[in-house]
């Protein structure tokens, strides 16, 4: 089937591999959704292929600008193999790594995560869910894993038409398992836990917390399972505060303090880390490291105001919190936050401070969540590493 795109295109003719509903002139038989559609520009030259679905805002998935390309098994099991082939100098011997990021490694809609001997996939286009068991197969026979387990229960599978589930797609499931960073070894919660299980992208971001922990006094606000602090306790941290709202998550912190003999310097708090973050910055200055890593405040553009007070208000906490020479490392994972907004905001709150604020370093995701160029959207996470004065 061929569709052909009208005078509404603009960023699939830049390099986007989406192509938004009304942007091009709707098959004349209503044609299945899932269908690999051959896609031409108005002039009627070839664009490229990609998944239909006609009940998505983004229709259209593009998955090859290559005429000559055809997308079956052998295409879907080059592609993995690719995005397995790139990962390789970035991860080393690390046993949990993201395998395959969606549309910045040509797969639009998978999402596979490595942790030690399992495999979690996240299947978020309907065109993807059809080639599942090629994609299996071949992740099956290039990691031999225990199992792979599917996150499904996640609202943008409504979006596309696909059910939400929980389910073993291969093997058996093993959970927890164990995996290791930075010193720390983590339990991760394969089928209860959030997400796929783990944050794997700050795991730069908190290996680079570790390198200036030593002797420090932490807190560590929207903790999961501890991450952060856990790392910066291992490296040195005198006196670590874990807070999450997520009582399961903080348990689960707490048994992975314990699983690493670092409970002597860790406290552990169930909180709205708003609530925390007032309260304690009222009693002024009184850590050295903070950490913040809230959720993403908004998944629409049109909360983003909202979520800018968001920023503000436990940005504000967060650097008042901080002693004179200390440092705060405070991240958004909004997409629809651009990084110069979130710097903007963090500005804002260093002036409602009071207190001159240097960055030191603009972070963002871990290299095994690449990005693409033309899709802003790829490139979601912002970590900045502050130095808070006087
Ligand atoms: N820093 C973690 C990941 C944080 S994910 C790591 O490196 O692994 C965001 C966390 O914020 C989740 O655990 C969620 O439970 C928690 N959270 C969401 N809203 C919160 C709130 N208002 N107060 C405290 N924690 C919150």
């Amino acid at each position: 089937m061929t569709v052909r795109l009208n005078a509404k295109t603009a960023r699939v003719l830049e390099g986007s591999p989406w192509i938004y509903k009304g942007q091009f002139d709707a098959p004349a038989v209503s044609s299945a959704p899932n269908t690999v559609v051959a896609v031409l520009d108005r002039q009627g030259r070839f664009v490229g292929r990609g998944f239909y679905n006609p009940r998505s805002i983004i229709a259209i998935r593009l998955l090859s600008r290559r005429r000559d390309e055809k997308i079956d098994a052998d295409w879907f099991a080059k592609k993995i193999q690719s995005a397995i082939d790139s990962r390789a100098p970035w991860v080393g011997s690390r046993d949990a790594y993201r395998v395959v990021n969606s549309e910045a490694d040509g797969l639009p809609g998978l999402i596979v995560d490595k942790y030690g001997p399992m495999l979690v996939v996240e299947v978020l286009s309907l065109g993807l869910s059809q080639f599942m068991p090629i994609v299996l197969d071949v992740l099956a026979q290039q990691f031999k894993p225990t199992g792979i387990y599917e996150r499904g229960d996640i609202p943008v599978r409504d979006r596309e038409g696909l059910p939400r589930v929980d389910q073993l797609l291969f093997g058996r499931l093993e959970s927890p398992v164990y995996i290791h960073e930075h010193g720390v070894t983590l339990s991760i919660d394969l089928a209860g836990g959030q997400k796929t299980g783990h944050f794997l992208d700050q795991y730069e971001n908190r290996g680079r917390v570790g390198m200036l922990a030593a002797g420090k006094k932490v807190f560590d606000a929207f903790s999961h399972t501890g991450g952060f602090g856990l790392v910066a306790a291992r490296h040195g941290a005198t006196a670590v505060t874990e807070i999450d709202i997520d009582a399961h998550a903080v348990e689960h912190a707490q048994q992975n303090a314990a699983d690493n003999s670092l409970t002597d310097r860790m406290t552990f708090v169930t909180a709205n880390a708003f609530d925390w973050l007032r309260q304690a910055s009222d009693q002024g200055p009184q850590y050295d490291l903070g950490i913040l890593d809230p959720p993403a405040f908004t998944k629409s553009r049109d909360r983003v105001a909202e979520a800018l007070k968001g920023y503000k208000e436990i940005n504000l906490r967060g650097i008042k919190l901080i002693r004179p020479g200390g440092i705060l490392v405070t991240s958004s994972c909004s997409y629809h936050v651009s990084e110069s907004d979130f710097i903007n905001v963090v500005g804002q709150a260093a002036y409602d401070a009071k207190r001159h604020v240097k960055i030191m370093e603009i972070r963002g995701q871990a290299p095994d969540h690449p990005m693409l160029a033309a899709l802003p959207e790829s490139r979601y996470l912002k970590c900045l590493i502050l130095e808070v004065g006087v």
